[in-house]
């Protein structure tokens, strides 16, 4: 049975510390310079297009909104039918401050954010 021993070279030793001299530079902290992220403005939203940071493509851009009803809507639309009668229901639907305005982006089209009336 034959052994192979590694030929383990031993590195070399350096005599850091010189006589004489006092080491001043042993502990001075080593300073990294980070990257400084701006942090973005929080997407205000409103029920009118507005300036938001897409999430998707991080583009800073008005934004594009479409109205779809909510479950708020529902309970206006609902109330209506039970005081107005089922012809009356219909006009939460076609209000826009009865919807939620949802925000997409005008570059890549992601969902951005809903403003709920
Ligand atoms: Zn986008």
């Amino acid at each position: 049975m034959e052994k192979n021993y590694p030929d383990a070279q031993a590195p070399p030793s350096y005599n850091t510390t010189q006589p004489g001299y006092p080491n001043l530079n042993q502990q001075q902290p080593l300073i990294v310079a980070q990257p400084q992220f701006i942090q973005a403005p929080p997407n205000v939203l409103g029920n009118v297009p507005s300036m938001a940071t897409c999430p998707s493509c991080g583009a800073r851009k008005q934004t594009k909104i479409e109205f779809e009803p909510s479950t708020k809507t529902h309970l206006i639309a609902l109330l209506i039918c039970l005081i107005g009668g089922i012809c009356c229901c219909c006009i939460p639907y076609c209000t826009d401050s009865c919807q939620s305005a949802k925000h997409t982006c005008s570059s890549c089209g992601a969902y951005v954010g809903t403003f709920k009336n």
